[in-house]
């Protein structure tokens, strides 16, 4: 990135320093496409898994001619937030639930199926409680009822072998791998319409318009090159430390269907803002839920869907561990956790 940083060409100007830009973005592309199963030319380059998310629900949407859009219950507001535009622009968005592990039941996927769906999105891994959908299977029910399927795989990239080759769209982002922020990709198999969301130069594919980030897309196929980080005996110890440490904790999710990085607990009768913030005062930071949507009081949608009642989803937090999280962290939390659990308890009103 600091190498490309100096350049100045733009990968869209036909002279040397352009090429030179040029020759960045599509070895960075072929390296990307290489690390998921895509072929380099279905690879659209954005700002992010949000607006790879926007692109791929709005722009299929639009494009088809169909009046229904199915989404999973559990997505992030990069695609629970398009949809709702989009029903105000006459569409009927029909959320698809979710069982009490988190996961799309591929059976009751089939019957919500009609030949007036536009499009189905269902999330690869959920970013709160970390439960990996049967995505190759609902993929291939879509497929044979001929309807779009987006998938949003910014959370599984880096941490589930990702293989999109049957998959039509695919949403990916830069930061989860330890990338640079603001770099994603919709990867699109070309022969499904699309309307662009951003009009201008028609940079990639016509489907998106807008310099491209040489720096940034550079970034993002190094950050992919880099050796995978095995996580899960690590979630495992934090895991089973937490339990340890503080008996009654529940751990939300799938037990085996689940993301290597990421564990999700309920505190009964603590709530989970206090324990944020006192975590965070000695060294911890952890999530009540989306980062994307922390500051905003409302429980998570989440666990909701998964059936958990209001004051459960207001008891719990998130605890993520990335590629430089070590053993010591994890003890550093699993020493902290008892006494700020009780202390949040106590500011709660719990005994
Ligand atoms: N989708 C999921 C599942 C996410 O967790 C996030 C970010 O946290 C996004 C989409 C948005 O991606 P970006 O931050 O690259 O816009």
């Amino acid at each position: 990135m600091r190498k490309q940083w100096q350049q100045v060409g733009n990968p869209s100007s036909l002279h040397g320093a352009g090429r030179q830009a040029r020759r960045v973005v599509e070895e960075s592309r072929e390296q990307i496409a290489d690390c998921v199963g895509a072929k380099p030319a279905d690879i659209i380059f954005t700002s992010g898994g949000t607006e790879a998310d926007n692109l791929a629900l709005k722009g299929i949407a639009r494009n088809s001619g169909r009046r229904r859009i199915l989404v999973s219950a559990v997505e992030h507001h990069a695609i629970l937030d398009p949809a709702e535009a989009l029903r105000e622009e006459g569409w009927v968005i029909d959320h698809v639930p979710v069982d009490g592990l988190g996961r799309v039941v591929p059976e009751r996927l089939a019957e919500m199926l009609d030949d007036d769906v536009a499009v189905v999105a269902v999330m690869w891994a959920n970013n709160e409680v970390g439960t990996i959908q049967p995505i190759p299977e609902i993929a291939t029910l879509c497929r044979r009822r001929g309807i779009p399927f987006h998938t949003d795989a910014v959370q599984a990239l880096g941490h589930v072998a990702l293989d999109v080759a049957d998959i039509p769209s695919v949403a990916l982002s830069a930061h989860k791998v330890g990338g640079p922020v603001g770099v994603g990709a919709l990867v699109l198999d070309r022969d499904l319409g699309i309307r662009p969301l951003v009009h201008g130069g028609g940079q990639e594919r016509d489907v998106r318009s807008g310099t491209l980030d040489a720096a940034g897309i550079a970034g993002f196929a190094a950050a992919l090159a880099a050796p995978e980080v095995d996580t899960a005996g690590l979630r495992d110890a934090l895991i089973e430390g937490v339990i340890a440490a503080v008996p009654d904790a529940v751990v939300n999710g799938d037990p085996r269907h689940r993301l290597n990085n990421n564990a999700h607990f309920s505190f009964p009768g603590c709530p989970g803002d206090a324990l944020l913030m006192l975590l965070d005062a000695a060294g911890i930071a952890v999530s009540t839920g989306s980062a994307c949507t922390a500051g905003i009081p409302r429980p998570s949608h989440v666990l909701i869907a998964m059936g958990a009642d209001e004051s459960v989803a207001r008891s719990s937090l998130r605890f993520s561990l990335g590629w430089n999280s070590t053993r010591r962290d994890v003890e550093a939390l699993i020493g902290a956790l008892p006494a700020a659990v009780a202390r949040a308890r106590r500011a709660g009103g719990a005994a």
